[in-house]
């Protein structure tokens, strides 16, 4: 089952993008079977379920936490995850950037862009991101890597929403590639799409996409 929708999934990847399995409240069993299959990368969006989930399970999987990530607990994470998706404050990056070093590594992360209608989602605008971009002080981090761009689009049934959403990202990525990073060859993920819209955000331009429920079936909270 887990292993029929992974291949599923695979096959729908164009060059340069790829899946992350997102596993967050699914059993370290489920995680096995589909890294079993040839699954590599997992997402989690919690800081303790990950530190669990990471003692037990293979050492190559590449971990990525795709959720809200609150400061105080970087430190847990910093020895072994592979991309930080959503970070949303300069605070956040610098703390990153602190526990990196104390960790001896160069920490991959992406700027999480809030495009979406819900009041309830975290991340830049795109004005604050720019503003953020431009003060410059990021660039004083020599222990954090800006990879690129987040984004969830509105929880909508509206398709021609969700698209132009994801239209929007590719372009403010495209603007922030240029104007920012134009010769650094990590800034070059754009991670967007979930279960119910990753097709189209395949179209749009995704490099990562971040699917769960499609691969391991409905969360048991
Ligand atoms: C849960 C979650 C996903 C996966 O959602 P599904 O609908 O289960 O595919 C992707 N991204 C983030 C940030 C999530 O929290």
């Amino acid at each position: 089952m887990i292993e029929k929708e992974l291949k599923e999934i695979w096959k729908e990847l164009p060059e340069g993008c790829r899946l992350v399995a997102i596993s967050k409240y699914h059993p370290v069993e489920a995680i096995q079977e589909a890294y079993d299959a040839g699954q590599r990368i997992f997402g989690e969006n919690h800081v303790q379920e990950l530190v669990e989930k990471e003692a037990i399970l293979p050492k190559d999987i590449q971990w990525h936490l795709t959720g809200h990530l609150q400061t105080n607990k970087v430190k847990y994470i910093a020895p072994f995850v592979s991309l930080i998706h959503a970070v949303d404050t300069l605070k956040l990056l610098k703390e990153i950037d602190k526990q990196a070093k104390k960790a001896d590594r160069v920490i991959d992360c992406l700027l999480e862009l809030h495009i979406a209608q819900e009041e309830t989602k975290w991340g830049f605008s795109e004005e604050e991101l720019m503003q953020m971009l431009e003060e410059g002080e990021w660039k004083e981090l020599q222990n954090v890597h800006i990879c690129g761009l987040m984004m969830m689009a509105s929880f909508t049934d509206d398709t021609a929403q969700i698209r132009s959403e994801f239209r929007l990202a590719k372009h403010i990525y495209d603007e922030v590639k240029i104007k920012y990073f134009p010769h650094d060859s990590y800034f070059c993920e754009l991670s967007m799409g979930m279960s119910h819209d990753y097709t189209i955000a395949i179209e749009e331009g995704a490099t990562l996409v971040r699917v769960g429920t499609k691969i391991f079936g409905e969360r048991v909270y």
